[in-house]
């Protein structure tokens, strides 16, 4: 929660009582929950934009899940091949340079009240309110559902190979999906581990051809497609190795120490469900909050932006967009209340 005080409140003609100042949480013109590619982009084109108190809610590092890649090379204009967290950090110094603020803190609910304006309530019980929100929350990896997932999480299964890759050098690891993030993390794990299990429960993938094109190239990669993981096994040590069953039938047992989950992402929307269970604006059957192309909800005042929204393209140029367009919609929104 911001510390910020009201910076009025001492030029008040009132004088404090028992020698105390009084201290007030100001009204900020923004609040922005989600500190990742659109959040980012919101809090650079909110500030630059004129809006005063402009406090940016990210409960991790700012930078958002782009910063788990380990490559990232097809944000126009940066030809350089950067690491996820490399690409990152200079978008959260340009925006802390034009008064952004940073609260290290998880958002658990927004809220609108009476007046019109929106309660920020972040963990712990404090309020903060704010004359407009936009919400960037994102998405998170998805579970795939096998037996053992959730008992050798963090113990040889990971959804992040820039994160655990390292723990495997020169050993077998297995990749589960077939969508970008698999197939480009399948080759960057190559480069660190001696072998590569990319297992696909289709013979078709979602992942760009070219990324495909290079995987199958890789002679460290084996294509393990129209199968699927039946469990994965272990002891107190960690995982040992995954069961996975074959187009007909036959059981495969990978003796492997790692396995990668990649199977998709599912949105954030935890912070737009209200006490009684209902969600504050309108959303998709999936999840998706409900925008207009200016990121509008159907709640006056209230925005979202990036892989959260309708129809997202699932990108940091699109998230960043995204986080630009509801910047604009909001200062708009904060000037019509004037
Ligand atoms: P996110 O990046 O998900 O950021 C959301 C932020 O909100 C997070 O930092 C999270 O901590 C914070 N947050 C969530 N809930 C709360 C809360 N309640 N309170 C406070 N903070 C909260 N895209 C590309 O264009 N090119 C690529 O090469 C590429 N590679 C990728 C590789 C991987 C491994 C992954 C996972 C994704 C990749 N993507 C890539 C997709 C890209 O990262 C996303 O589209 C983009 O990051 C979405 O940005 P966002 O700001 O909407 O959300
Ligand atoms: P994705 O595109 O949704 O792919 C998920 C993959 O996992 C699919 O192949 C799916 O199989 C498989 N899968 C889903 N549930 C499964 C289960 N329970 N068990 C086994 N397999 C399962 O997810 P993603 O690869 O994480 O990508 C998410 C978004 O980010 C995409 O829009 C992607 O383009 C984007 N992204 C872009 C880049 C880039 O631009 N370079 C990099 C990474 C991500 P099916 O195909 O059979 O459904």
């Amino acid at each position: 929660m911001t510390e910020a005080e009201n910076e009025h409140s001492t030029k008040r003609a009132e004088k404090p009582t028992h020698n105390t100042k009084r201290k007030e949480k100001i009204m900020l013109d923004l609040a922005i929950i989600g500190g990742g590619p659109a959040g980012l982009a919101a809090g650079l084109y909110a500030t630059r934009g004129g809006l005063k108190n402009v406090v940016m809610f990210e409960r991790g590092m700012p930078g958002g899940q782009i910063t788990s890649s380990s490559e990232i090379e097809n944000y126009p204009g940066v030809a350089q091949v950067l690491d996820g967290m490399s690409f990152m950090s200079p978008w959260n110094e340009q925006c802390m340079r034009f008064g952004l603020k940073h609260e290290m803190v998880g958002v658990e609910r927004v809220s609108k009240n009476a007046d019109g304006s929106f309660s920020v309530f972040v963990e712990g019980g404090a309020e903060q309110k704010a004359k407009c929100v936009i919400v960037c929350t994102g998405s998170a990896p998805r579970k795939a559902g096998f037996k053992g997932e959730a008992e050798f999480f963090g113990k040889g299964v990971s959804t992040c190979a820039t994160c655990d890759g390292f723990f495997y050098k020169n050993k077998e690891v297995a990749v589960l999906g077939g969508g970008d993030t698999a197939i480009e993390e399948a080759l960057y794990l190559a480069n660190i581990c001696a072998k590569v299990y990319l297992i696909h429960r289709r013979d078709e993938f979602r992942a760009a051809p070219t990324t495909l094109e290079k995987a199958r190239q890789n002679a460290k990669i084996e294509f393990i497609t129209s199968a699927v993981i039946d469990e994965a096994y272990g002891d107190e040590s960690g995982l040992l190795g995954v069961k996975v069953r074959l187009k007909d039938g036959a059981l495969r047992d990978l003796k492997v120490p790692g396995i990668f989950v990649f199977v998709g992402l599912d949105v954030r929307n935890e912070v737009l469900k209200q006490a009684n269970g209902e969600f504050l604006c309108a959303m998709e059957q999936g999840g998706q909050v409900s925008v207009n192309l200016k990121m509008q909800t159907n709640v006056a005042g209230l925005f979202a932006a990036g892989d959260l929204r309708k129809d997202a393209p699932k990108q940091v140029v699109c998230a960043a967009a995204d986080g630009a367009i509801a910047a604009l919609s909001a200062i708009s929104y904060v000037e019509s209340l004037h």
